[in-house]
């Protein structure tokens, strides 16, 4: 006979998995690091439910001092190896961290290219007042279209960036179920 699970059976297990995420950040939250995990909210048009799809992970540094990634290693490859035991795979085009000391992340609004530059120069200075372009796909626009304080971040991306110990402000990490 096919086992059906019940809406219960499932989000009791989804809920087990938030808050192992929760157990699994500890070392971070310890230390006075906000670290915010949730579900993402399905929306059906009438109703609202939580996602059991997509698992959400905020970390967010205190006020007065960043995250020092390369600190905390060992916890964030206990839980993305955790995840990816429960099917939850990093989706690196949603998750960005970022760094106020950092240079924006320079992006195409259009085709997402990062082949952008300023579409004209004076005597080859930047000119601050001109748009930016798109080297790709030719889109111009605003130049704050293009620019973000949010770098993407893939999962070699986050392991590259534990281990040369970069700093940050804010990470936004969202784990997506793999479709079986
Ligand atoms: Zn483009």
């Amino acid at each position: 006979m096919r086992y059906i699970k019940t809406f219960n059976e499932s989000s009791d297990l989804y809920n087990t998995i938030i808050s192992d995420c929760k157990d699994i950040l500890l070392d971070l939250t310890d230390v006075g690091i906000r670290c915010g995990v949730d579900g993402g909210i399905k929306w059906d048009g009438v109703d609202s439910q939580i996602n059991a799809d997509k698992v959400k992970i905020e970390i967010e540094a205190s006020s007065h001092s960043k995250v020092r990634l390369g600190d905390f290693g060992l916890s964030f490859e206990h839980l993305l190896s955790y995840l990816e035991s429960k099917g939850y795979i990093l989706d690196s085009k949603g998750s960005f961290y970022e760094n106020d000391d950092w240079d924006s992340y320079e992006e195409c609004p259009e085709c997402r290219s990062t082949n952008v530059s300023y579409d004209s120069f004076t005597n080859g200075e930047r000119n601050w007042g001109s748009d930016y372009k798109c080297g790709k796909c030719g889109h111009v626009g605003d130049v704050d279209n293009f620019q973000s304080p949010s770098h993407p971040i893939s999962k070699s991306e986050l392991l590259n960036s534990i281990r040369n110990n970069y700093y940050i402000d804010f990470m936004y990490l969202v784990f997506l179920k793999k479709k079986s």
